[in-house]
């Protein structure tokens, strides 16, 4: 017997941060969501399936908060209050604070597994929200009036808006038949919680080294969570060290934050930098990182994807308010044109900060530390970078 279809208005396919706020503004509206994401919720929520924090920038704590959702996650947040940003073996510095943000803090720091935490007891708390996982799209057809996916667990799920938010290699990309431009760095980051000796005072800071830029984020008083993005050849003899090496190798590349000790175990992320050439195909739009996957140098690949979901759910919204057709090409368009500045932007800025500190030439270094101490000194630039960083726009 055939089963019968599931009806909805919009489907989005993966619920990592990006799809999962989506899912958060649209159900603000009268529209019906279903959620697909190949994992399983125990898997989802296994606090060692991503050991990653969140820099939220302002602007997209804004976002969240439309969801109904940043007032339970804020007190589990710590807000940045100052940048630093330095490279070894020069005195150049820049310096980011709260004065170049209005008073704000610039962001705050959220672990991975809590969003996806709040965001899973949204959608099974929510009436007009319904999670399918461990599922996937096995095939897909639109038509001018509507569209129909079949899932792996034999679901027919009929929708008007179709939603890739399943990750940089995209399943949904690809059955639309986007191609996408990838660009592999010959980097890894190593991401890991320590806690140190001296407090962070609500400090974020970026390192560039030879070896790739290092980052630590504000956690709790005395701990971070550190992102290293190192080389490629360098990973197999990091890897072989033990905790306490590790934690020598930070100590030794960053002495500011005193001694350091490992707190949990290392995660490994590959990094490239994938953009397609279109966001949209019929009934279909992509977001997130199936729209732009990006470095992580700047930590704005997830704070985009918030900004694409704001963007789509207002079209949405406006749309369904007339009573239009919410899968239309003139939205879907329109979506695009929306975001494309904000994405090519956004992506050209970190590739090219990635390549300028890949390259180990000691006057180049010298350069780069002359440009940053020149930056620092010119107030009314690092205003407009702030804000950039904190999603209010160049
Ligand atoms: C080391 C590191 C640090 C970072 N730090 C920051 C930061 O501080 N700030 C920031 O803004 N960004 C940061 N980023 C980037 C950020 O993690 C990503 O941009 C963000 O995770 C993208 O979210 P997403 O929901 O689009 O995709 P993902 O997080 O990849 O989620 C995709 C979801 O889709 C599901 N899925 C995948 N394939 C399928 C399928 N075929 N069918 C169904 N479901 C599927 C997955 O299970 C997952 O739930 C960092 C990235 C890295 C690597």
């Amino acid at each position: 017997m055939t089963q019968k279809p599931l009806q909805c208005d919009v489907l989005i396919v993966g619920g990592g941060p990006v799809g999962g706020v989506l899912a958060g503004l649209l159900t603000t509206l009268p529209l019906r969501v279903v959620v697909v994401d190949f994992l399983a919720p125990e898997k989802a929520l296994d606090k060692n399936q991503d050991g990653r924090t969140t820099a939220v920038s302002w602007g997209s704590s804004l976002i969240m908060e439309k969801t109904g959702l940043w007032a339970q996650l804020l007190p589990h947040t710590t807000p940045i209050e100052e940048i630093r940003v330095s490279q070894a073996l020069t005195s150049g510095f820049l310096h980011f604070n709260q004065e170049d943000a209005d008073g704000h803090p610039m962001g705050f720091i959220l672990d991975n597994w809590r969003l996806r935490q709040a965001l899973y007891t949204m959608m099974e708390e929510r009436e007009n929200i319904t999670l399918i996982a461990p599922a996937s799209v096995k095939s897909l057809e639109c038509d001018a009036s509507q569209g129909q996916a079949e899932l792996t667990n034999g679901q027919l799920i009929q929708f008007r808006l179709i939603v890739g938010a399943d990750g940089r290699l995209s399943q949904i990309r690809e059955s639309m038949g986007i191609k996408a431009y990838t660009a592999r760095y010959d980097q890894t980051a190593i991401v890991t919680s320590v806690q140190h000796e001296q407090p962070h005072h609500c400090r974020a800071f970026e390192h560039f080294l030879p070896t790739g830029p290092l980052a630590f984020l504000p956690v709790k008083t005395h701990q971070s969570s550190v992102v290293w993005s190192l080389q490629n050849k360098w990973i197999s003899a990091m890897e072989s060290l033990s905790q306490e090496e590790f934690a020598q190798e930070l100590e030794r590349r960053f002495p500011y934050l005193g001694k350091i000790e490992l707190i949990s175990k290392r995660w490994h992320y590959p990094l490239v930098m994938t953009l397609p050439r279109r966001m949209t195909t019929e009934r279909c739009v992509l977001m997130g990182d199936a729209a732009h996957a990006i470095h992580p140098i700047a930590g704005q690949g997830a704070n985009l994807g918030f900004r694409d979901a704001e963007i789509l759910s207002g079209l949405v919204q406006n749309s369904a308010r007339l009573g239009l057709d919410i899968g239309e090409e003139t939205l879907l368009k329109r979506y695009q044109r929306q975001r494309v500045r904000d994405i090519v932007s956004m992506t050209c800025m970190t590739d090219s900060l990635v390549r300028l500190f890949s390259r180990s030439s000691q006057s180049l270094a010298f350069v780069r530390g002359q440009g940053m101490s020149w930056m620092n000194a010119i107030a009314p630039l690092r205003r407009r970078l702030t804000r950039h960083a904190m999603g209010l726009g160049l």
